[in-house]
């Protein structure tokens, strides 16, 4: 809650909505977590925008390490791509709800809110078998609308603590950029997609990966999901 205590009564109304649709603490518009406990040495490796046409190459990526992770995945994308989410969950994966059709959320009405998380949610439960107890909203946008229409799914909101800005920096980047932040109970944000495009380029994210997780294994951290890292007593 940093932003809202160094405001204070001089935080203006539009530094206030500012850092409670984007802050990744603010749970000013819909309840959320970005960091998991810090009294274990685990980590949680989280991938958006898939399923893509590279998400295979990094099942085999996690696989080869023996790696769990959780993928925010978008309905569309399932709906492209089916039998990837289903290995990914298969694997032992979790899969978290990102939304139908990645919208960011500024300014949208709360039937929209509601109808993007829902779609997702029954696209996502029909081809798992499992209903999502996580979303992460596209962009980091959170807006009026979300609060309710998460409760009635049941949704729990994941910001995160680390950024890999994978979307642009390269593999050299990515891993350092996290190893420099890496700590106890930190919620890793990758990318295994672009919003609902096809054939993205991940290419950078997957040489990341298969650097960090040895790295990180080396440091001791060993890797959870994310509902396995927020469990105060595992
Ligand atoms: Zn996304």
């Amino acid at each position: 809650m940093r932003g809202v205590a160094l405001g204070g009564a001089a935080c203006g109304a539009s530094a206030l909505l500012a850092y409670a649709v984007r802050g990744r603490s603010s749970t000013l518009l819909a309840p959320s977590v970005y960091r998991g406990p810090r009294h274990r040495r685990s980590i949680a490796l989280t991938f958006d925008d898939g399923p893509s046409e590279g998400t295979n190459q990094l099942l085999d990526i996690l696989d080869r390490f023996n790696t769990p992770a959780t993928f925010f995945v978008c309905g569309m994308n399932v709906q492209r791509l089916p039998a990837v989410v289903r290995s990914t969950a298969e694997a032992g994966h979790e899969i978290g709800n990102h939304s139908y059709s990645h919208p960011a959320l500024y300014f949208r009405s709360q039937a929209f809110i509601a109808n993007e998380l829902s779609a997702a949610q029954s696209i996502i439960a029909d081809t798992t078998g499992t209903a999502p107890r996580l979303f992460r909203a596209p962009f980091g946008v959170r807006w009026f609308g979300l609060r309710e229409a998460q409760r009635r799914l049941n949704l729990l909101g994941v910001m995160w603590t680390v950024l890999g800005r994978d979307w642009k920096l390269s593999a050299d980047r990515i891993a350092s950029r996290i190893l420099r932040q890496a700590d106890n109970g930190a919620i890793i944000c990758l990318h295994d997609g672009r919003g609902v495009g096809r054939n993205p380029q991940i290419g950078e994210t997957l040489d990341a990966v298969a650097r960090l997780i040895p790295a990180l294994k080396s440091r001791g951290f060993t890797f959870e999901t994310v509902t396995q890292l927020l469990c105060p007593i595992n």
